[in-house]
């Protein structure tokens, strides 16, 4: 029986392996999504990762001096950016770690067709969409890339009938794919010419998208490069990379619907509509007032008096590694009989599950940390709402103000509090580029500076 069957199926060695390397992969991902065991889950997908690539490479017919080759090259590209990669620019690497994964899923679709002569449409199809979705990841992403390091502009670049040319290529796109499958092997120029597109594509896909709505387009590129990875893996008939790439896929698009309701948009909204443009105002109505700082003395008269304090990070907090003193402030706050909350936006920072990973660095524990939707309906009981380097996700435009780009975005409503206190080094907007009236509230104190020295001086002051 098993001699009939293609060698995918065979019961192997190999085979067995990657059913085992699958497994792992599914318990650590459910393990990724709690706090509490997500660093097990890391180790066992990890794990996973080992026995399905040992096992790639005891298989027969392999050529070893390539390999070595492309190993040895990867790791020193690889160990160099890491090392030298700030921690602030970690959610840029995330993206380009995307567009690497939808570069290798076009290369190999693009080296299969050279490899096998006669090529027949059972492989042309996902050898056409590993390329198409391939090369839309690779170029999608260094365009997120170069959003999120500030080397393009972070608002949407829109220009006039932007949509129908899109929806024109993507068409073009599926009768390039379906000529090609028709008849691959005299159709070369074919799949040149799907590969060209494809670059273009993601370009043109992620421009019009910028502001608030880059955490939508973030995951959705991971997404990409699962699904890209997936059609790499049945155009090499591998099976752990069909497992591994559907995996990718679809928790990219789970976290795709996760940010988009953050948002409060519609993914079609996201995509499509631009980030702002149908708003009265690109930066919303004008804000007027006065803000008042405050010392690091005031601040922690105010913060020794409190009953409960909710600290809510942000980007800044990222940008200042602030993490530590944060945990270091909560655990005297604890110690002094105040009841500690961390509450964590969606799309706080600059990638998802940006806050949680800083915040459990920090070993802040993990019950501590809540959700808006936790928070906002007690909001008006906090003594003290603490934000440190958060700004769009707080900003109360999202709520009240019509015009506002951010308008319908849940937010944390830190404006509710009986007092806010609000660290950050200017008043200079956020991400989104939209003022931000919490500022200039009548109980809202701003403690201007970098965000850990601030804290360092009201924790000197607790100390004293
Ligand atoms: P924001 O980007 O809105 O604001 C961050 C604030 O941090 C800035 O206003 C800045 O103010 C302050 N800051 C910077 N450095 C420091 C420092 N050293 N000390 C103190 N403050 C500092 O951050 P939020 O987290 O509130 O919102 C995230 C935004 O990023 C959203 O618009 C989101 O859509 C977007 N985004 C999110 C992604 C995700 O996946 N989570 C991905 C891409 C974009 P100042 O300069 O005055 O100090």
């Amino acid at each position: 029986m098993s001699e009939s069957l293609p060698e995918y199926l065979q019961p192997t060695w190999t085979n067995y392996a990657y059913i085992l390397a699958s497994v792992l992969f599914v318990f650590g991902l459910k393990m990724l999504s709690s706090a509490r065991t997500a660093r097990q889950g890391n180790w066992v997908s990890a794990v996973g990762m080992l026995v399905a690539v040992l096992a790639t490479l005891v298989h027969a017919g392999m050529s070893y001096q390539w390999i070595l080759l492309g190993v040895g090259v990867g790791a020193a590209i690889g160990y160099v950016s890491a090392m030298r990669v700030k921690m602030t620019a970690m959610p840029e690497m995330v993206a380009l770690f995307n567009g690497s994964g939808g570069l290798a899923s076009l290369l190999v679709g693009w080296a299969e067709y050279h490899t096998t002569p006669g090529m027949h449409a059972g492989v042309a199809v996902p050898t056409a969409l590993a390329v198409l979705i391939g090369g839309i990841t690779f170029t999608g992403s260094i365009v997120a890339y170069a959003k999120l390091a500030e080397k393009l502009p972070g608002k949407p670049l829109l220009f006039r009938g932007q949509n129908w040319m899109n929806l024109g290529l993507l068409l073009l796109s599926v009768v390039l794919l379906v000529s090609f499958a028709w008849n691959p092997p005299g159709t070369y120029w074919i799949l040149g010419l799907l590969i060209g597109l494809s670059l273009v594509l993601g370009v043109l896909a992620v421009i019009p998208i910028g502001g608030a709505d880059m955490p939508v387009v973030i995951s959705l590129l991971n997404s990409y490069s699962g699904v890209a990875a997936c059609a790499a893996g049945f155009v090499i008939l591998n099976d752990v990379l069909i497992v591994a790439g559907s995996l990718v896929g679809a928790s990219g698009l789970i976290l795709t619907k996760i940010m988009c309701k953050a948002m409060n948009r519609s993914l079609a909204n996201v995509l499509f509509s631009g980030f702002g443009s149908t708003a009265a105002a690109s930066s919303g109505s004008a804000v007027q007032g006065e803000a008042k700082p405050i010392s690091a003395e005031d601040c922690y008269h105010l913060l020794e008096a409190a009953r409960s304090v909710l600290f809510v990070p942000g980007y800044g907090m990222a940008v200042a590694q602030a993490q530590h003193v944060v945990c270091e402030l909560g655990e005297l706050l604890l110690a002094n009989g105040a009841e500690v909350r961390y509450a964590i936006h969606p799309v706080a920072g600059r990638m998802p599950g940006h806050m949680n990973v800083l915040l459990a660095e920090a070993s802040v524990p993990y019950e501590l940390l809540v959700e808006p939707d936790d928070v906002n309906p007690g909001m008006r009981t906090v003594d003290l709402a603490v934000v440190i380097g958060a700004n769009d996700v707080v900003n109360p435009a999202a709520r009240e103000d019509a015009s506002s780009p951010i308008y319908g975005m849940p937010i944390i409503n830190v404006d509710q509090a009986k007092t806010c206190i609000v660290l950050k080094r200017s008043l200079k907007p956020g991400f989104a580029g939209v003022e931000n009236a919490l500022f200039f509230c009548e109980n809202t104190r701003m403690l201007f500076g970098d965000a850990k020295s601030s804290l360092q001086a009201v924790i000197a002051q607790f100390k004293d």
